[in-house]
């Protein structure tokens, strides 16, 4: 069972934090108490660290109570992993947002949790380096967020998630010891890789404080086109032709029809003109020579798949539109009903039509409008099930979709979640994929770290935090 701090705790915390660190006030923690999800729970204190030395003092006195400790980037998580579902103590991690160093010597960034993606995207790139991964959410994202969902992008295809650039880790774990895990050297085989187990833990395991990212060169130049097809078939078989001609994107997006409906209903800038059934957006980056000629294969690709038209960007403009547009995406099909149930599956290359045949087979037997759209150079595809919860009857459909659609990926090989975890939403299906003994040595993994179960229970297996 868990308590609730005392009040001398509470005290401690503002001795230790100050004051104006330290907040109860229901709006607050309304705010805090949601992700992205939108289905919360509110904590009863939410505290501002500014080290890690204060996320040390806040943890040790929660594991002295059995309190529990929920970590908070930016809340744009879609499975409810900063959700304080037990309720206790969210640690809103916003005040750690400095970039220490950007190292060009040695390719390496340090940054504290809270420094948002895109931020740190804009710095490195002033400095003629580059720090790929990508998130659709990176003007808010934090990288601390992202290491913790080991978040992707449309970049992951060419240059990986976000765990190729994670060298070194500071965290906190959750019985207060501070942590250093990794270093500044891409490799290092010392002992356990704790750096990667914690990539992807999801807020179970310890606070990141600090990362150090792996960098690469800017690369010289990048040119995008976007192509659209009478139907998804005709998409997928482009996508084999463009990498059949050599091509390695840089990003490989797929859109389907109903997405591109949501966005035309938004007034979105246009990814295809009415009546495309689908539409690819490849981009490619390297040297100026290279990316013309590998644009001109991508393009010849498009075409010998059927392409009903293929139109580069002309210039930065152009192509930075085309990015906002298919970012905007998720808001419009936020708009296109009134619950937007996001699905992050991800299959091998060669199963993509055997998952769009699925989800073909949900919208008929099950009479839902589900929109597809995704990183299709990685087999990702993001499946949302429009829905309206005021409507019982569609969402138990909706929720048989959501288990049939789990067991299709299952089957095809593929993983239910490729970015965004598993959270609270996905635990009922963790069995689908992973084997009993696999459920059991995480189960120790986590005791190992976390002896009392204070660090964001409810999470990824229910029965922890019982
Ligand atoms: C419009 C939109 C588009 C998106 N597109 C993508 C996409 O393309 N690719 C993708 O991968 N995701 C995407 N996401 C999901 C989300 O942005 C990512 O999961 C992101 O990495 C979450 O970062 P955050 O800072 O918001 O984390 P939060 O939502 O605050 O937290 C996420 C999890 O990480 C834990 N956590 C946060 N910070 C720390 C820390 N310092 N130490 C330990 N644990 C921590 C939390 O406890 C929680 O479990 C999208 C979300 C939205 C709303």
């Amino acid at each position: 069972m868990f308590g609730k701090l005392s009040a001398p705790a509470v005290r401690e915390i503002e001795r230790v934090l100050g004051t104006k660190h330290v907040r109860r006030d229901a709006p607050l923690r309304r705010e805090y108490g949601e992700d992205a999800l939108g289905r919360g729970h509110p904590p009863d204190l939410v505290v501002f660290p500014g080290s890690a030395a204060d996320v040390a003092a806040v943890v040790r006195l929660c594991a002295a109570q059995r309190v529990p400790l929920t970590p908070r980037g930016a809340g744009t998580g879609y499975t409810g992993g900063a959700v304080p579902s037990r309720g206790g103590v969210v640690l809103a991690l916003d005040r750690m947002d400095r970039i220490k160093a950007i190292d060009e010597a040695n390719l390496l960034a340090v940054v504290e949790p809270n420094v948002v993606t895109g931020a740190l995207q804009a710095a490195v790139e002033r400095a003629g380096l580059f720090y790929p991964p990508d998130p659709a959410s990176l003007d808010r994202s934090a990288i601390g967020g992202n290491v913790a969902e080991c978040a992707g992008g449309p970049r992951a295809f060419k240059y990986g998630t976000t765990r190729r650039y994670v060298l070194g880790l500071e965290a906190v774990l959750p019985t207060g010891e501070i942590i250093r895990t990794g270093g500044k050297t891409v490799k290092n085989v010392v002992g356990y890789d704790l750096t990667q187990l914690l990539i992807g833990s999801e807020g179970t395991l310890a606070i990141i404080t600090e990362i150090t990212l792996r960098l690469v060169p800017r690369p010289a130049a990048r040119r995008v086109l976007r192509a659209w097809f009478a139907n998804v078939e005709k998409a997928v078989a482009a996508v084999r032709g463009v990498l059949a001609a050599g091509v390695v994107p840089a990003a490989l997006e797929l859109v389907d029809a109903v997405c591109l409906a949501a966005a035309r209903a938004r007034g979105g800038a246009g990814i295809a003109p009415d009546g495309a059934g689908a539409a690819l957006i490849v981009e490619v980056d390297g040297t100026p020579r290279a990316v013309d000629e590998e644009l001109r294969r991508a393009a010849e690709a498009c075409e010998a798949a059927g392409a009903g038209g293929v139109v580069a960007a002309r210039d930065e403009a152009e192509r930075t539109a085309l990015w906002q547009a298919r970012r905007d995406l998720s808001l419009a099909l936020r708009a296109a009903a009134p619950r937007k149930i996001n699905h992050d599956v991800v299959v091998p290359q060669a199963r993509i039509p055997d998952l769009f045949d699925a989800v073909d087979g949900l919208r008929r037997d099950l009479q839902l409008d589900i929109a597809c759209f995704g990183h299709v150079g990685d087999g990702n595809i993001h499946v949302n099930l429009l829905v309206d919860p005021e409507d019982p009857a569609q969402m138990a459909r909706a929720h048989a979709a959501e288990r049939r659609l789990f067991e299709a990926v299952v089957a095809l090989e593929g993983s239910i979640s490729g970015e965004h975890g598993i959270g609270f939403t996905k635990q009922p299906y963790l069995h689908l994929e992973l084997s009993a003994e696999t459920i059991a040595l995480m189960r120790r993994l986590k005791q190992a770290f976390d002896p009392h179960g204070i660090l964001n229970p409810g999470k990824i297996f229910p029965e922890v935090a019982s």
